[in-house]
C-alpha cells in the first residue's frame, strides 16, 4: 500500500491510499474537492473508500462532491453521527475497516474533538492520527480535557516505535520552537529542527512522522521528563497536571 500527501488550504494533508496497479484510491479527511480531484484526474484514479478522523471542515469539505462524483463508502467516527452528512458505516474503537485487502483498526483517539477516529493499518505499520499527535505536538483541546488527551497520546505512543504517523497539519517548524524553549538541552530536537529546516526550504513535508521520533522529540510524550517538569515549573507535578500546562503555554506561545 502506498501513501501520497496531497497538499491543501495553508497547511493541511490530504492523504492517498493505493496500491500498485489499481486504479481504485481510498482517501484520508479529504479538506476540499479541487484538490483531490486534480490529483484523481491527472493519475487516472477512482475513489473506491473514504476515512474521516473527525468533523472539523478542513477535514470533511471535500466529502460530499467526492462521493456525488464517486460513489465511494465514507467511514468516519460513530461519536460524530450527529455532525458529519453524507457517512455510510460509523466505527468506533476495535472496528476493522478494510480498503481492499489492507485492514485497518479503528482507535478512538478523543481530545482535539470528542468524536475522533484513528486509523491503525498495522500490517503497513502506518497510522492517521488526524489532529491529535502531530510532529512534536499535539491538536487543540477544542472539547476533550487534558487527561482525555494525554490518555490519547499516551496510548498512541506503546505502538511499535516505526510505526509511521501521518498526521493532518504540516506544524513542525513551530512546533519545534515551542520544544526547543522547553527542552534547550535536547539535542535530538536540535538535530531533527536542522533537518525540517532544510526540508522546509526546498518545499519538502516534514510529515509523516515516527512513533519513536516523536517520543524523543514531542514534549507532549514526554511530560515525564524532569526537564519538562521543571520547564513549566511543576518538578513535582501530577503528570495530568504537568501536560495541562504544557498544552496551555503552546496556546499562548
Ligand atoms: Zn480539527
Amino acid at each position: 500500500m502506498n501513501v501520497d500527501l496531497i497538499p491543501t488550504r495553508n497547511d493541511n494533508y490530504v492523504f492517498v491510499l493505493s496500491e500498485e496497479g489499481s486504479p481504485e484510491v481510498a482517501i484520508v479527511d479529504p479538506s476540499d474537492f479541487a484538490p483531490v480531484e486534480s490529483y484523481l484526474v491527472s493519475r487516472g484514479k477512482v475513489v473506491n473508500t473514504i476515512l474521516v478522523t473527525h468533523h472539523h471542515p478542513d477535514h470533511v469539505g471535500g466529502i460530499a462532491e467526492l462521493k456525488a462524483k464517486y460513489n465511494c463508502r465514507v467511514v468516519a467516527a460513530k461519536q460524530e453521527n450527529h455532525r458529519i452528512q453524507n457517512v455510510d458505516h460509523w466505527v468506533e474503537e476495535g472496528d476493522e475497516v478494510f480498503f481492499k485487502t489492507n485492514r485497518a483498526v479503528v482507535l478512538e483517539t478523543p481530545g482535539h474533538t470528542l468524536g475522533h477516529n484513528a486509523y491503525h493499518f498495522a500490517d503497513h505499520n502506518c497510522l492517521f492520527s488526524g489532529d491529535t499527535l502531530f510532529s512534536i505536538g499535539c491538536g487543540r483541546l477544542f472539547e476533550g480535557s487534558p487527561k482525555m488527551m494525554m490518555d490519547t497520546l499516551n496510548r498512541l505512543a506503546r505502538l511499535p516505535e516505526d510505526t509511521v504517523v501521518y498526521c493532518t497539519h504540516e506544524y513542525t517548524l513551530a512546533n519545534l520552537e515551542f520544544a526547543r524553549d522547553l527542552e534547550p538541552e535536547n539535542e535530538a530536537l536540535k538535530e531533527f529542527g536542522e533537518l525540517c529546516k532544510k526540508r522546509r526550504e526546498l518545499g519538502k513535508y516534514t510529515v509523516p512522522t515516527t512513533i519513536g521520533l516523536e517520543k524523543k522529540l514531542n514534549p507532549f510524550l514526554r511530560v515525564h521528563e524532569a526537564e519538562v517538569k521543571k520547564a513549566v515549573n511543576l518538578p513535582d507535578g501530577d503528570l495530568v497536571d504537568v501536560f495541562a500546562e504544557v498544552r496551555r503555554r503552546k496556546d499562548h506561545f
